[in-house]
């Protein structure tokens, strides 16, 4: 069944058509029992709430229709509290996106918001070549009660969404509209359980702000994609995975039963500060070997702000050592979801690379692994050249740091395009070292890089990377 404002805004008199897809949470619900304030709220049915809101949109002749979210079958399911959200419900969400791109201007999504975050962050990995606005919005209160949010968020929403009826600009992202903001959505995080102020973007400034006007700034969006790149959804997203947060007395045997699962694929680690971790060998392994069994792992911080910067602490160095992907200023959220979409589209050490690379502007640094085959044998001096897979730029790198794996060596002497950029005294086994002075300095726009590691006597080199970090 779809609902619709026909009654009071005939179609043809319409500047814009927006889709509601009503999903759940508190903007549709009532006390189950209106007569006792005890009693806890439950959704209505997506006909009381287009009735409700029959008024919106007239005067700025936003036409708009009201569906419930359908499953695969194209069946449509009952609207639901947020905590019941899962990937199959994003890959649905996804699809009826799909299914009525060409009929809209845009999209509201109208969500709990306990989940909203995660939803939002999933739908922004699921749909390419968007270009119109898919928002979503939910509420503190319930649309029914005098006192609510939630007639200001979805009107707000509404009037995003139908950006062309009121001359704004047309956000062409997947975006959280909440009290007086707009935000990305793979940045927004849910900030506070009861506040008007619901949501936050913690590292990255708001795209628009809605007060007595409405202000998009143009600056921050992502760009239109180009005209002829139509318009898709992903498919799948891969659901064995686990979101795991460290704390202080974690131990290795606790991690080995639960990365031992052989159905798991991924895991996110909420790590102290930058990334870092107890230098613990026994857990330092554990994680080392699920990434030599082929279980991605994206690091992230467990501050509510700020980045992951592995490598500048000793205590994250042995997370770069095992080969654990860095996820930069992540939220948890876009984490989880960035990895179960890239862990359904990718396979092998592409994982990693996509993982690192910004997809959705989810992310405000990118890491190139620039790997060196280095080839079997002992060696005294190893000439060693690559490139990295994307274009980095010298004036926009931020960090360098370089993984050795080697045998026999003492006293390595590393260089560039033949300058000495770092000297090791003693390096057996692995070490990851900080090259970023050397690699400023010396590193050729667009030249594939050239490494030199020269030692007293003949060696084995067992892996050589350069792991460049770069503003996105
Ligand atoms: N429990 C509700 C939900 O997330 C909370 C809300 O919508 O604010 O569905």
């Amino acid at each position: 069944m779809s609902w619709d404002n026909s009654r009071r805004l005939p179609p043809d008199r319409a500047r814009a058509r927006v889709l509601f897809i009503y999903v759940g949470g508190t903007i549709g619900m009532r006390r189950l029992d209106e007569s006792n304030p005890a009693s806890p709220l439950a959704n209505v049915a997506a006909a009381e709430l287009a009735e409700e809101i029959q008024a919106f949109g007239v005067e700025e002749r936003i036409h708009w229709t009201l569906l419930g979210l359908c499953n695969g079958e194209g069946v449509e399911i009952p609207p639901v509290d947020s905590s019941e959200i899962g990937p199959h419900h994003w890959l649905w969400m996804a699809q009826m996106l799909e299914r009525y791109y060409a009929d809209y201007d845009g999209f509201v999504i109208l969500h709990g918001t306990d989940t909203l975050a995660y939803t939002a962050s999933a739908l922004s990995f699921l749909c390419v070549n968007l270009a119109k606005p898919v928002v979503l919005t939910g509420s503190q209160l319930p649309i029914f009660t005098l006192r609510s949010d939630a007639r200001q968020n979805l009107l707000h929403a509404l009037l995003v969404a139908g950006a062309k009826a009121v001359s704004l600009p047309i956000v062409p992202e997947v975006t959280v509209c909440f009290a007086s903001v707009l935000l990305r959505g793979n940045r927004a995080r849910k900030a506070s359980t009861s506040g008007w102020q619901g949501f936050a973007s913690p590292n990255y400034p708001a795209l628009g702000s809605l007060g007595e006007r409405i202000r998009i700034h143009t600056d921050l969006i992502c760009p239109m994609p180009a005209e002829d790149a139509a318009f898709y959804v992903g498919r799948a997203l891969q659901d064995q995975v686990l979101d795991l947060t460290l704390f202080p007395g974690i131990q290795a045997s606790q991690l080995r039963a639960l990365l031992k699962q052989p159905e798991l694929q991924g895991l996110v680690l909420r790590a102290y500060g930058s990334g870092n971790a107890p230098e613990d060998p026994a857990l330092l392994d554990c994680l080392g070997e699920a990434v030599s069994r082929g279980l991605a792992i994206l690091v992230v911080t467990q501050c509510s702000e700020g980045r992951v910067d592995l490598g500048r602490y000793a205590s994250s160095r042995g997370l770069l050592q095992r080969q654990l992907a860095s996820g930069f200023d992540l939220t948890p959220e876009a984490a989880l979801t960035k990895l179960m979409w890239v862990l359904a589209n990718e396979k092998g050490p592409e994982i990693r690379a996509q993982l690192q690379q910004n997809q959705r502007g989810e992310q405000s640094y990118v890491r190139h692994e620039v790997r060196f085959e280095p080839g079997e044998g002992e060696r005294e001096v190893w000439e060693l050249n690559a490139r990295a897979a994307g274009a980095v730029s010298r004036r926009g790198l931020e960090a360098a740091m370089l993984r050795l794996q080697v045998d026999g060596a003492e006293q390595l002497k590393v260089e560039l395009y033949e300058r000495t950029i770092l000297q090791l005294p003693q390096a057996q086994g692995g070490s990851v070292t900080d090259v970023t002075d050397g690699v400023r300095r010396y590193m050729v726009d667009d030249r594939p890089f050239h490494l030199r590691l020269r030692a007293e006597r003949p060696f084995r080199l067992l892996l050589a990377e350069l792991l460049l970090t770069a503003k996105s």
